[in-house]
Formats: C-alpha cells, sequence, structure tokens
C-alpha cells in the first residue's frame, strides 16, 4: 500500500466529521471516495494531506506515520492536493500557479523541472495555449485543469484530487476524466473524491462508498458501479 488510513476519527468542535475509517491506497491505482454531500470525504482528504487535525488513528506513507507532520513535510514526501473548488491563485497567471505548485522543489532550474512543465502542459494544452494568462479570467474548467497541473507540479507519488469534475459541462467532465485516467497510467496513484459517482468507479481500480462518516462499502470500482443496490442507494439510478 502507497497510502494506509487506519481507525481515522476527525471532529470539526463536537461534529464527528469522519469516525473510525479505514483503507488503503495501492500503488499505481485510482481509489475513489464516493458519497453524498456531508459524508467525510473532503474531511478525509485534508487530513490525509495534513490540513486536518486527527482525534485518533493513524496514516501511514510507504510504511512511515506521517499523522503529525506538517503539509509541505508531506509535499515534500510526495503527497499533493487539487483542492474543492479548485482555489488557483487567481491573480497569477497560469505560469506562475504551475510555479507555486514546485514551491517546495529545490530542483526549479533542471532539466527535471522542465520536463514536468512540459509534461502538464501535453496533458492539458488549453494550459499551453494560456499560459500567461491570470487565472482568475479563465473558466471554471481551465481553472480545474491548473489546478491539476499546480498539484502535479510538485511530482507527487499520491495525487489528491477533491471533486474534480464539480461544476462543469458534461463534455469537460468526460475531458478531466480521461485526463485523471492518463494521469494515473503514466505512474501516479491518484484518490479521488468524487459526487459524479457512476464516471468515476468506473475507472477506479477500488472504491470506498462513505456515510455520514464511515466507510459502509468497499469494492472494485466497476463492481460496485455494476451494483444494482449501490445504484439505487448511491448513484441514483442512471448518474
Ligand atoms: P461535500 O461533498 O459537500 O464537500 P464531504 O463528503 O466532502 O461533503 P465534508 O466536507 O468532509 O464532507 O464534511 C463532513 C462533515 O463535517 C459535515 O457534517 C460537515 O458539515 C462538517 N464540516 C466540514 N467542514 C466543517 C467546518 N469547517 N466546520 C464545522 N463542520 C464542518
Amino acid at each position: 500500500m502507497l497510502l494506509e488510513v487506519e481507525g481515522l476519527c476527525v471532529n470539526y468542535g463536537h461534529i464527528e466529521a469522519i469516525r473510525d475509517i479505514s483503507f488503503g491506497v495501492p500503488e499505481g491505482t485510482v481509489t475513489t471516495l464516493i458519497g453524498a454531500n456531508g459524508a467525510g470525504k473532503t474531511t478525509t482528504l485534508k487530513t490525509i494531506s495534513g490540513l486536518r487535525k486527527v482525534r485518533a488513528g493513524a496514516v501511514r506513507f510507504e510504511g512511515r506515520d506521517i499523522t503529525t507532520i506538517a503539509p509541505y513535510d508531506r509535499v515534500k514526501l510526495g503527497i499533493s492536493q487539487s483542492p474543492e473548488g479548485r482555489r488557483c491563485f487567481v491573480g497569477m497567471t497560469v505560469r506562475e500557479n504551475l510555479q507555486m505548485g514546485a514551491f517546495t522543489r529545490k530542483d526549479r532550474k533542471s532539466q527535471a523541472y522542465r520536463d514536468d512543465i512540459d509534461r502538464v502542459l501535453a496533458l492539458f494544452p488549453r494550459l499551453a495555449e494560456r499560459i500567461d494568462q491570470v487565472a482568475g479570467t479563465m473558466s471554471g474548467g481551465e481553472q480545474q485543469m491548473l489546478a491539476m497541473g499546480r498539484a502535479l507540479m510538485s511530482r507527487p507519488r499520491l495525487l489528491l484530487l477533491d471533486e474534480p469534475s464539480m461544476g462543469l459541462a458534461p463534455k469537460l467532465i468526460a475531458q478531466i476524466f480521461s485526463i485523471v485516467t492518463e494521469i494515473n497510467q503514466q505512474g501516479t496513484t491518484v484518490l479521488l473524491v468524487e459526487q459524479n459517482a457512476m464516471q468515476a468507479l468506473k475507472r477506479s481500480h477500488d472504491a470506498h462508498i462513505l456515510e455520514t462518516g464511515s466507510i459502509v462499502r468497499s469494492g472494485r470500482g466497476a463492481d460496485l458501479a455494476g451494483d444494482p443496490a449501490v445504484k439505487a442507494a448511491y448513484l441514483g439510478g442512471d448518474l
């Protein structure tokens, strides 16, 4: 397992956002968390990237306990997040946003760094066209691509993607999902959080269903996507 989460409990004050969650993300996979609004998906990702403290439980990366280490040190270890709502630096250009994604790297003058910029621009040609455009003037879909590209610039071993399809038109959603598959095929392990459950499950190796802070089902993505009970309960029929 690249990432293991064990017995994780996270609170906001008295609210138990997640309760005793355990799961693993095998290296090389796309693993997906699905669930309704408020199920605890974002909290789980934030806890893995170190933005929320745990009340109990552990987060392990490559077998190492990282539960208490700072978020920027987790980025250095190889964990990077594309947050819900994109959170691009809206006053900065596309190029500057990508540079910010590489902030923790010491090799910013190297060929490896230039290769990574090229890789991101090849994945997202739209960003190449807009390299000097200010991020705040771009469309939602373009900002989503930028948030993902920025996260890739730290060269993550594990990419955390929080609702990359949110608010996008169906054609763009399909494009974003196929780019997620491509990123994974290039060797990056992905932990994906999605409300667009059916499309996400179909593209995932493993998946876990969260309900009010607990995991209620786990399985292969394709199996869960085809399970009538899961469809009826979580996928709203033919989502
Ligand atoms: P969504 O898809 O709506 O983002 P989610 O599955 O990602 O939902 P979380 O955002 O992790 O769910 O929220 C889990 C629970 O924690 C919810 O009950 C939510 O109201 C609560 N919560 C989240 N953020 C905060 C906060 N900053 N303060 C208080 N409660 C919070």
